[in-house]
């Protein structure tokens, strides 16, 4: 058996040829979406992600800049950069790009940002929304694996889904978004026992684990839909420098019916739903301007 390669380049391609659509519409209104992306420190994986959103939302006609700041950067200084941001009429969306450094406290500056412009949807009250509660934006990662089971047509409900990670921007999140569509859902993480006996049981298969080649044969159900969150750059061995899933693509894909590539797959998907929520963060402000 072979799987059938979920492309998620060409997918995010047809949905930002509708945002890019819509963007002029809007600008024609006299609102472009703007959004600033607040990077910090000299990670250089944040580095080519911040480059890879801002290049996305230029191409897409949104007014995209990021503000830089040292590696030394104090949490006061972060905090009145999201507030000055938060009062500019021009900017719909702040990214503050993760990890933060070690001596700021992430939190603090994730709580600052106004929920109506917080495209990450990492706030508490948009991370509310996952329960059904109020909140406007979806995290870009869950939202962009979800959509790609949408589009492709994968059944949801009354399935088994297996998430493999608890994190706050992607495990938790993906698995809140799969019980909301009617899965059954497992959480798994490194304190789970048995883990392969858990997997193989799932018809949905999530990995986000941060460990390349982590998901393998043996671990997966035949015809199961296997999606690979991961981006690793092994240091070591055949794949050494290369980008990498979590998922043995090559094995894995003989056993499953539907599985998503690294790269290619949840990555520009993630950039996707950044562009969907930059929109309707554009659109918020809008109504709430009509309103006052
Ligand atoms: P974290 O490191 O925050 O979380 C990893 C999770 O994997 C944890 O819950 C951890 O368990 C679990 N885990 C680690 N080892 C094992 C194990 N041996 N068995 C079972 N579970 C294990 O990572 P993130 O959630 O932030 O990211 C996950 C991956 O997704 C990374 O590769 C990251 O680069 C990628 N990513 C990709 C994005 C994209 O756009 N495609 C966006 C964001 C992330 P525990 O909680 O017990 O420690």
């Amino acid at each position: 058996m072979s799987a059938k390669i979920i492309d998620g380049t060409a997918m995010a391609k047809r949905l930002r040829a509708a945002y890019t659509a819509r963007a002029e519409a809007l600008a024609a209104q006299g609102h472009r979406p703007g959004l600033t992306v607040v990077i910090a420190g000299d990670n250089p994986a944040s580095r080519v992600y911040v480059r890879n959103k801002i290049k996305a939302c230029t191409e897409a006609g949104f007014d995209s800049r990021d503000t830089e700041f040292p590696e030394d950067v104090s949490t006061a200084t972060l905090l009145a950069e999201v507030e000055r941001l938060n009062n500019d009429s021009k900017v719909h969306g702040i990214l503050v790009q993760l990890p933060l450094p070690p001596q700021v406290d992430a939190e603090a500056v994730t709580a600052a940002i106004a929920p109506h412009k917080d495209v990450d949807g990492f706030h508490a009250i948009n991370l509310g929304g996952l329960f059904g509660l109020a909140g406007d934006f979806v995290p870009c990662t869950p939202a962009g694996a979800m959509e790609m089971l949408r589009q492709e047509g994968i059944p949801i409900e009354g399935r088994h889904a297996v998430v493999i990670g608890r994190s706050n921007i992607v495990g938790k999140p993906m698995a809140l978004l799969l019980l909301q569509a009617g899965a059954t859902v497992t959480i798994c993480h490194s304190k789970t026992v048995d883990l392969p006996a858990m997997t193989r049981q799932a018809d949905i298969l999530v990995a986000a684990v941060g460990k390349a080649d982590f998901v393998t044969a043996d671990m997966v159900k035949p015809g199961a839909c296997v999606i690979d969150v991961g981006i690793n750059r092994p240091e070591s061995g055949p794949k050494a420098g290369k980008l990498t899933g979590d998922v043995d693509f090559a094995a894995v894909s003989q056993v499953a019916g539907w599985i998503t590539p690294v790269p290619g797959g949840v990555g520009p998907m993630t950039i996707a739903m950044l562009l969907a929520n930059t929109i309707k963060a554009t659109e918020i402000a809008l109504q709430k301007a009509a309103k006052t």
